[in-house]
């Protein structure tokens, strides 16, 4: 991510002060925009009760409750723990037009949110298990 960018966010930290926090893969799909593979990631097919923060500044962003099976092989949920917690950016890259989904406290790339998800909300916050921190509760 740009400086530039990064200053619009209550974490201004440098690519270099990321680097050191995260693995190698885990900067390149928060702070670069990457995509995991499907299927081979720490929480798809992960069941256990709590709260996902976000894996850069630990806000949180989803609770276990609104996890659902997408078929997807990422991590998916219906809503996010609350309204103020994840900033939305339209996405053009690959000849698509998709929403792109950004933690609101750092600005690290969480994953897309598409509308062909389950009641009750009808969405579906396609995420990067990178991208997360899970924090068992109960
Ligand atoms: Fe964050």
């Amino acid at each position: 991510m740009l400086m530039s960018d990064q200053e619009k966010y209550n974490i201004k930290k440098s690519d270099e002060d990321w680097k050191e926090e995260l693995s190698a893969e885990e900067f390149e799909i928060t702070r670069l925009k990457g995509t995991e593979r499907p299927f081979s990631n720490k929480y798809w097919d992960f069941k256990d009760k709590g709260i996902y923060n976000c894996r850069c500044c630990g806000n949180p962003l989803f609770d276990s409750e609104t996890k659902f099976d997408s078929g997807t092989g990422w991590p998916s949920f219906y809503d996010s723990i609350k309204k103020d917690a994840i900033n939305t950016i339209m996405d053009t890259k690959f000849g698509m037009i998709r929403t792109e989904a950004v933690c609101k406290n750092c600005g690290a790339h969480l994953g897309h949110i598409f509308n062909d998800g389950p009641a009750p909300t009808g969405m579906r916050f396609c995420m990067n298990s990178a991208s997360l921190k899970f924090e068992p509760q109960g």
